[in-house]
C-alpha cells in the first residue's frame, strides 16, 4: 500500500499538468479517492500552475498600477519565490541532503582526530560541487521535466535549485567549522571559512555549468581535477621540480595564488552562475546527454 502511494505521489506533478498517459490518469484517479494525503499535495501542485500562471498577468499589469497594487505584488512575488523553493526542494535528488551530511561529518571526524581542519577544509568544496552537478542535470529527472514545462522560466527553476543546495551545504560547513573552532586550538573562525567558502562557491558554480554542457560525472570529474590540481601544485611548488623549470614553476605559482585569492574566486563564481542562468533561458529542452 505504502509503495502504491508513494508510486502514484511521484506521478501527481504530471497528472497535474495533463501531461499523463490514460493508463496513469485512472491509477492516479483511483488513488486519489482513496488517499487524503495525495488529494492535498494535488490541490499544492494545482496552486503552483494557478499561482504561477496568476503572477505572469500580475507582473505584465504592474507598471500602471498604483503603489498599493505595487506592494501586493511584492508580496506575490515573495510567496512566489517561497512556493517555487518549497517545490523545488522536493523534486531535488533526495540523496544529495543526506549524502552531503555524511561527507561532511566524515570530514569534521578526521579533523578532530588529527586537530587538523585540513580534511573539512579539502572535503567542503568537493561535496557542494558534487550536489551542484547533478542539481539541474537532465539525468533522471522527470520533476524538472515539468518544472520546465510549466510557464516558471527555467533560470528562476536553476536558481531556486541553486539557493537550496548551496545554502545547505555553506550551513552544515559553517556548523562544523563552529565545531571546530571550538575543539581545535587555535583554530580562527574566520580564516577557516574564509578557507573554504571562495574555493566551495567557485568548484560549485564551475560543476553547475559544466553539468549543463556534459554529462554529470564529467563535470564533477573535471572540477575534481582543478581542486586537486590545486593541492599537488603546492606540493610540487615546495619540491625541487619547479625550481628546474622555471616557466613549469611560474605556471604552478599562478595557479596556486589564483586558489587563494579568495575575491578573485568569489567573482569567477558570480560569473559562471550568470553563464549558468543564461544558458538556462536559452535551452528550452534539456538537451540529450547521449555522449
Ligand atoms: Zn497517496
Amino acid at each position: 500500500m505504502m509503495d502504491v502511494h508513494a508510486e502514484l505521489n511521484d506521478l501527481l506533478p504530471l497528472y497535474a499538468a495533463g501531461t499523463l498517459d490514460e493508463p496513469g490518469r485512472r491509477r492516479v484517479e483511483s488513488h486519489l479517492a482513496a488517499c487524503p494525503d495525495c488529494q492535498a499535495d494535488l490541490l499544492l501542485w494545482q496552486a503552483v500552475g494557478h499561482e504561477v500562471a496568476a503572477q505572469a498577468q500580475t507582473v505584465t499589469a504592474a507598471p500602471n498600477l498604483p503603489d498599493r497594487a505595487l506592494a501586493k505584488t511584492g508580496g506575490a512575488v515573495l510567496r512566489r519565490a517561497g512556493l517555487l523553493l518549497r517545490t523545488q526542494a522536493r523534486l531535488i535528488q533526495p540523496e544529495i541532503w543526506l549524502t552531503s551530511a555524511i561527507i561532511i561529518f566524515i570530514g569534521l571526524l578526521v579533523s578532530v582526530t588529527f586537530l587538523d581542519s585540513t580534511a573539512l577544509r579539502v572535503v567542503a568544496p568537493l561535496t557542494a560541487a558534487a550536489c551542484l552537478a547533478v542539481v539541474y542535470g537532465p539525468e533522471f529527472d522527470p520533476g524538472l521535466e515539468l518544472a520546465l514545462a510549466t510557464p516558471t522560466s527555467p533560470w528562476q527553476v536553476l536558481l531556486a535549485r541553486l539557493a537550496l543546495v548551496f545554502t545547505y551545504n555553506f550551513g552544515l560547513t559553517l556548523f562544523t567549522s563552529f565545531i571546530l573552532t571550538a575543539v581545535i586550538p587555535q583554530t580562527v573562525l574566520a580564516a577557516l571559512i574564509l578557507g573554504w567558502l571562495a574555493p566551495m562557491a567557485f568548484l560549485s558554480a564551475l560543476a553547475l555549468l559544466l553539468s549543463m554542457l556534459m554529462r554529470s560525472s564529467i563535470a564533477i570529474g573535471i572540477s575534481y581535477g582543478m581542486w586537486l590540481a590545486q593541492l599537488i601544485s603546492s606540493g610540487l611548488l615546495s619540491g625541487k621540480l619547479a625550481n628546474h623549470f622555471p616557466v613549469f614553476g611560474e605556471f604552478l605559482k599562478g595557479y596556486v595564488a589564483l586558489w587563494q585569492n579568495p575575491s578573485a574566486l568569489l567573482s569567477l563564481a558570480a560569473a559562471l552562475v550568470g553563464l549558468a542562468l543564461w544558458l538556462a533561458g536559452r535551452q528550452k529542452r534539456m538537451p540529450n546527454p547521449g555522449l
